[in-house]
C-alpha cells in the first residue's frame, strides 16, 4: 500500500448529492478537501444522478420560494398557485408516513433548515425551478401545487450533480474518481483517514476529518437478501450500481452504531423488464407512478393494494414492497382512455411493457402470466362497486371510494369503461435502504457506546433513523443536502 504524506483537512467518501453539499460546506473553513468518488467519471453522481431533482421544503408562500428560484418570472407567479407548505406540514407529513419512528431531533433539522440549505445550494451554483411538469395541475389555466413538493433542480438529477461538481471544482476541491474506499484509518483518537482503491492499487490517505456520504446498501443483493428479507433479491435496482454498503461497513468496522430500519427501504413500481440497475439515459422513466388513477393486478387476477389510499407522494415508496410480495414479483396497472391524458410523461417512454386493447375481454387476453378468467371477474367487479355518485376530482383526495370490496379503493376510483384500455407490467424497483449509521445532530458519527467518534461524520442515503417504512416524496436528497452540509461544516472544524 502506497501512503502519501498530504494531510487533508476534509476526505469525502462518495460523490452524490450529500457528498458534494459537505464538500462545499466543508471548504468554507478548510482549505484542503478531497472527494473521493467510487465510479468513473461518466458514471459519477450516485443516486443523486437519477433524481428528477425533486427536493421537498417547507416554504409560506411564493416569497420563500424565490429564495430558491429568484428568476420567477410575475407571469409564472400569476399562472400559479404554489400554496404553502409549512414546517408543521412537513414534519407531520414525515412522523405520519414513517408511523411516529422518524428520529425526532433530527427530523425537526431536516425540516426547519430545509429551505436555507437550498438557498445556499443555490449561492453555489445550483439552479432550482418550479416543479410545474410533475407535481401540479393545470385547472382552467392556473397551475395548483399539491403534495408539498414544489422545488426541483434545473436540470433534474444530472443537472444537479453537474452544478455541484462545478462548484466544487471552482472552490479547489479536488476530486479523484474511480477511487473506491475500502477502510477507515483509525487510533484511540479516532478517525484519521481512508485506504481506498485506484486504478488498480491500494493507497492511504490522512485526513483530520472524514465524511462518509457513500449511500445505502440497494446494490448488494447479498445484504439486501440479509437485512429487507429473503425475495429482496429479486427486486430490480433503480439507481447507482456502486451504493454496495461501503460506507456503513468502514464505519461499522471502526464501532460506529447502526439505527434505523434496516429491514426497510424505498421501493415503487419499476419496468418490468427493466435492467439490474438504473441505465443513467433512462435515468427515473422505468418508474410507473400513475396507478392512483388505475387499477393493479397480479398473476392470480386479483387486486391486492388500494391505489387511491393517499396522493402517490405518500404511497409509491412503499407500494414496491407490495408488488414484490405478489406472486411472480410482478403486477399490471390497468387505465381506461378517461384518464389517459393524466399518465405521467414516463408513460410513454419506449422501454415498456405495455398492452392496449378494444374491450376488457381482450384486454385480459392480452395480460402476460395472469389468470385471465379471474382478472375479467375481478375487473367488473370493480367496476360495479365504483361509487359513481361522488365526483372525480384528482387534486384532492377525492373519495370517490369503492363499495364493499375487500380491498377497497379509497380515492379516485374511476370505472374502467372507455377504450381503448391501456396496461403496463411492473416489478419491484428498489431505490434505496433505510438502515444505517446512527449520527448526532452535528452529523457526527456515534459508537455503539453512545459516544461520538471523534473525527468520523456521515449524511445522506447511509444514515439511518430518518425513514421508516415509508417516505414523503423529494425528502431523500433535502436529507443529504441539509445533513451534507452541517457534516461538512462539523468535519472542518475538528480540532
Ligand atoms: C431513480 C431515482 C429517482 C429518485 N428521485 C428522487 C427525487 O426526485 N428526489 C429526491 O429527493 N430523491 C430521489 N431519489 C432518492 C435520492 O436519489 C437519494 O435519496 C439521494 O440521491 C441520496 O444521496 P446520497 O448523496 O446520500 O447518495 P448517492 O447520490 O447515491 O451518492 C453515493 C455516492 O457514493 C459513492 N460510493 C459508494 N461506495 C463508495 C466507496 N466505497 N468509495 C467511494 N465512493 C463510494 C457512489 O458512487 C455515489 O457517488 C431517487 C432515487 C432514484 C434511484
Amino acid at each position: 500500500m502506497t501512503a502519501s504524506d498530504t494531510l487533508y483537512d476534509v476526505i469525502v467518501v462518495g460523490g452524490g448529492n450529500a457528498a458534494f453539499c459537505a464538500a462545499l460546506s466543508a471548504r468554507e473553513s478548510a482549505e484542503r478537501v478531497l472527494v473521493l468518488e467510487r465510479a468513473l467519471e461518466a458514471e459519477a453522481g450516485g443516486n443523486s444522478r437519477f433524481t428528477a431533482g425533486l427536493m421537498r421544503v417547507a416554504y409560506d408562500g411564493v416569497e420563500d420560494l424565490k429564495r430558491a428560484i429568484p428568476d420567477l418570472t410575475e407571469d409564472e407567479i400569476k399562472r400559479t398557485d404554489f400554496g404553502v407548505y409549512t414546517a408543521d406540514q412537513f414534519l407531520d407529513d414525515m412522523a405520519r408516513v414513517t408511523e411516529y419512528r422518524c428520529d425526532p431531533e433530527l427530523t425537526e433539522i431536516l425540516v426547519r433548515r430545509s429551505l436555507e440549505t437550498v438557498e445556499w445550494m443555490r449561492k453555489k451554483g445550483v439552479r432550482f425551478t418550479a416543479a410545474w411538469g410533475r407535481q401540479a395541475f393545470n385547472i382552467g389555466g392556473r397551475f395548483k401545487f399539491w403534495g408539498g413538493l414544489t422545488l426541483e433542480a434545473v436540470g433534474g438529477g444530472p443537472g444537479l450533480v453537474e452544478n455541484l461538481t462545478q462548484a466544487a471544482r471552482k472552490n479547489g476541491i479536488e476530486i479523484r474518481y474511480g477511487a473506491r474506499a475500502l477502510e477507515l484509518i483509525a487510533d484511540d483518537d479516532g478517525v484519521r483517514g481512508v485506504v481506498f482503491r485506484q486504478a488498480g492499487k491500494k493507497l492511504a490517505l490522512r485526513a483530520r476529518a472524514v465524511v462518509l456520504a457513500a449511500g445505502g446498501f440497494q446494490a448488494n443483493p447479498e445484504w439486501r437478501t440479509r437485512y429487507l428479507g429473503p425475495g429482496w433479491e429479486l427486486a430490480k435496482v433503480r439507481g447507482t450500481r456502486f451504493n454496495t454498503g461501503d460506507g456503513i461497513a468502514m464505519a461499522l468496522a471502526v464501532g460506529a452504531a447502526p439505527t434505523g430500519n434496516w429491514s426497510g427501504c424505498h421501493a415503487v413500481a419499476w419496468e418490468r423488464n427493466a435492467p439490474e440497475f438504473g441505465d443513467l439515459a433512462v435515468g427515473d422513466q422505468f418508474q410507473k407512478h400513475s396507478y392512483p388513477w388505475g387499477v393493479y393486478l397480479n398473476a392470480e387476477g386479483k387486486r391486492f393494494v388500494d391505489e387511491g389510499a393517499d396522493f402517490r407522494n405518500y404511497t409509491y415508496a412503499k407500494y414496491g414492497r407490495v408488488i414484490l410480495g405478489q406472486p411472480g414479483q410482478f403486477a399490471w396497472q390497468i387505465f381506461d382512455a378517461k384518464v389517459k391524458a393524466q399518465l405521467r410523461d414516463e408513460y410513454r417512454i419506449k422501454q415498456v411493457t405495455k398492452v392496449v386493447a378494444g374491450s376488457l375481454e381482450e384486454l385480459v387476453e392480452k395480460l402476460d402470466d395472469v389468470d385471465k378468467t379471474r382478472a375479467l371477474a375481478e375487473l367488473r367487479a370493480y367496476n360495479k362497486a365504483v361509487r359513481t355518485d361522488i365526483p372525480f376530482n384528482p387534486n384532492v383526495k377525492d373519495g370517490r371510494s369503492t363499495d364493499g370490496l375487500a380491498i377497497p379503493k379509497s380515492n379516485w376510483a374511476n370505472t374502467l369503461d372507455t377504450p381503448p384500455f391501456e396496461a403496463y407490467a411492473v416489478t419491484c424497483g428498489i431505490t434505496f435502504t433505510f438502515g444505517g449509521l446512527r449520527i448526532a445532530t452535528n452529523a457526527q458519527v456515534l459508537s455503539t457506546d453512545g459516544d461520538p467518534i471523534p473525527g468520523l461524520y456521515a449524511a445522506g442515503e447511509l444514515v439511518g433513523g430518518i425513514f421508516y417504512f415509508n417516505y414523503p416524496g423529494g425528502t431523500g436528497l433535502t436529507n443529504g443536502a441539509v445533513f451534507g452540509r452541517i457534516a461538512g461544516a462539523s468535519a472542518a472544524h475538528r480540532n
